[in-house]
């Protein structure tokens, strides 16, 4: 059970078949460069990966646990689902293992200041989070509907001491702070490093994230190893631009037993400009450096998306899903808005555990799906992070009344 597929992707130039590369001016082709020669060193370090195990274990709160949902497992009388517990770590979510990694390249680079873009903040706030830890400046891109809509997160990256920059152009939305955070790294690139968020970007940010994300699936393997004695049967992740899934998928690819599920967020239903389901009425194309699948109209313009969780609302996927996807390794489904709240409130009821709303999508799939599958058979769901941030939108969507 050696791993063929995937396994020595991308090639050299950062393609993923057909899908990665680096559509980028020639002013950040330098700077990639440099940050390829620089993580590509760093891998093969030993001291660099010592000293990420040391802050992911001793900061962040690896390993996390993979837990046995029980409750859960009875109440849908099929497979025995375990939850992969990210939501435990420092800041909430998985997107701390990306930030730390990234943050102890730019200090091997020498760059003394950090940027990044976010949208629902949690990128934000891990990466203000590890810039405070490492005494690097940092600065935040977010447009400026989500800094309202996210009004919690942004008190917190200040707090962290970030400058938060909101972004004015377009939808305010995510699209136009990762053109912002561009905008940035281009002119301060001598003292900068742009930490991206998510397994997306020009080459070499769709390996890289995906490597400082892959401790996610090293972790299970080993744990439903242990207590299991076993390869579970499928692995159930959301999937935004990407990483969290990849991250758990990735240490299962060469074994040919396991099957994958990613889920994009449907929104309202499969109705152009009303879900971020990007394998369901996307198409190829290039945005922000890499070519993917994307929701784009007849004229290649970028389409608007929904969803309830606004760490899926985004309009491209990363390459290499797009690439498991044609070599139907990777099951890609999606799940509603209404699926996502459903399985929010069962998961907090019949687990005391409240998720947050990306990593609900993924819950609503294995609320789908376990049923049908014997009581023998093994199921993880990544929980990627937890939902505290999404509480009072919950609340307000289900008129559940929180008497202070
Ligand atoms: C950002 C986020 C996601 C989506 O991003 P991926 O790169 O697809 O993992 C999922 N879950 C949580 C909790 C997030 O914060």
């Amino acid at each position: 059970m050696t791993s063929t597929v995937a396994s020595d992707l991308p090639d050299a130039r950062g393609y993923f078949g057909a899908y990665g590369g680096r559509f980028v001016p020639e002013t950040l082709m330098h700077p990639l460069q440099e940050l390829e020669a620089e993580y590509f060193r760093a891998q093969q370090d030993a001291d660099f990966q010592r000293e990420l195990s040391y802050y992911l274990r001793e900061f962040c709160g690896r390993p996390t646990p993979l837990y046995f949902a029980e409750r859960l497992t009875r109440e849908l009388g099929g497979a025995k689902i375990y939850l992969k517990r990210e939501d435990l770590l420092h800041t909430g979510a998985h997107k701390i293992n990306n930030a730390i990694g990234q943050a102890l390249i730019a200090r091997r680079m020498g760059k003394t200041r950090v940027i990044a873009e976010t949208g629902a903040g949690q990128h934000g706030v891990a990466t203000a989070t590890v810039a405070a830890m490492f005494g690097l400046k940092c600065v935040i891109y977010m447009g400026a509907v989500d800094c309202e809509r996210q009004a919690l997160n942004v008190y917190r990256m200040k707090m962290l001491g970030a400058d938060v920059v909101p972004v004015h152009a377009g939808q305010k939305t995510l699209k136009e702070a990762v053109n912002e955070a561009m905008r940035d790294w281009v002119t301060n690139v001598r003292t900068t490093h742009y930490i991206l968020g998510t397994a997306y970007g020009a080459h070499p940010y769709p390996v890289m994230v995906r490597n400082f994300q892959r401790v996610i699936g090293d972790e299970a393997r080993r744990q439903i190893l242990e207590k299991e004695e076993r390869l579970p049967d499928l692995l159930i992740a959301c999937v935004g631009g990407g990483s969290n899934a990849i991250g758990l998928f990735y240490p299962f690819l060469g074994d040919t037993g396991v099957k994958m599920v990613g889920v994009e967020a449907g929104g309202e239903g499969i109705i152009p400009e009303r879900h971020a389901a990007r394998f369901q009425g996307g198409s190829l194309g290039v945005l922000q450096g890499t070519r993917s699948y994307i929701l784009q109209d007849a004229n290649g313009q970028i389409q608007l998306t929904h969803s309830v969780s606004a760490g899926l609302d985004y309009a491209a996927v990363g390459p290499e899903h797009a690439w498991l996807r044609d070599q139907s390794r990777v099951e890609y489904r999606f799940a509603t808005d209404a699926a996502a709240l459903a399985a929010f409130m069962k998961l907090a009821r019949l687990e005391g555990i409240i998720p947050a709303l990306e990593s609900a999508h993924a819950i609503a799939e294995c609320i789908r799906r376990a049923p049908t599958m014997p009581g023998e058979a093994l199921v993880i769901v990544n929980l990627s992070g937890r939902g505290d941030k999404d509480v009072a939108q919950v609340a307000a969507k289900l008129r559940i009344e929180m008497p202070l």
